[in-house]
């Protein structure tokens, strides 16, 4: 009789199990076997039989198997397709609230959870973001920068909260507000500066004249 950690790898033996299972890949949720199987959803996609076979090989010898290196674009691709089905969202919908995307860096977002983000919907063009949906701004995640954008796509947050309006969390309350000496700085504090002007930059007698006006708050 097996222990249940023998069955464990025997999941994790296919190329998806060791993809998903890789630490840096913790954002990719697991694309079943069925969707990938229909070509239907391979539709727009450059690909070979050869590169499907290796996703779908149940099981991966990792020493020897790693052919071609498209195998991650392609599984990349067909993610960002997955996650915009109902199965898909819901797969995402359990990562988020696991907190496997982490969470904002902006202190009055107070660790609002955050979904991953592509820039672009091309490979290769940049990797993923982090998207809070509470200040509605991208973020460079903390951890595993490495995943290509496009296997998560520029629409994923977006959709991912039609679906689900009920998780849409509330705006920040509280707003960061620059200070000097105890007075809020007027707008013009943080104009940059006129390169026109430049020469003040350097100029230390124009210490006064570039230092920054505020009003009482
Ligand atoms: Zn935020």
């Amino acid at each position: 009789m097996s222990s249940p950690q023998s069955n464990e790898h025997k999941v994790d033996a296919s190329w998806i199990g060791w993809f998903v299972g890789n630490k840096s890949n913790e954002f990719v949720c697991r694309v079943p076997i069925d969707f990938i199987d229909d070509k239907f959803n391979l539709t727009g996609l450059e690909y070979s039989e050869d590169t499907v076979n290796v996703i779908l090989e149940p099981y991966f010898d990792r020493s020897v198997a790693w052919v071609s290196g498209h195998e991650e674009k392609l599984y990349g691709m067909i993610h960002a397709k997955y996650i915009m089905t109902e199965r898909g969202v819901e797969d995402m919908r359990l990562k988020y609230e696991m907190g496997d995307f982490g969470s904002c860096p902006k202190f009055y977002c107070k660790g609002q959870k955050a979904l991953p983000v592509g820039l672009s919907d091309e490979w290769g063009h940049s990797t993923v973001k982090i998207y809070c949906p509470s200040c509605r701004d991208v973020f460079r995640p903390r951890y595993r920068p490495k995943l290509d954008g496009a296997m998560f796509g520029t629409s994923f947050p977006h959709l991912f909260f039609m679906e689900l309006p009920m998780l849409r969390p509330e705006p920040p309350v509280e707003k960061y507000v620059p200070r000097l000496h105890g007075f809020q700085l007027h707008e013009s504090a943080f104009m940059p500066l006129d390169p026109r002007d430049s020469s003040r930059e350097s100029s230390p007698k124009s210490f006064k004249s570039s230092s920054p006006s505020f009003f009482p708050d």
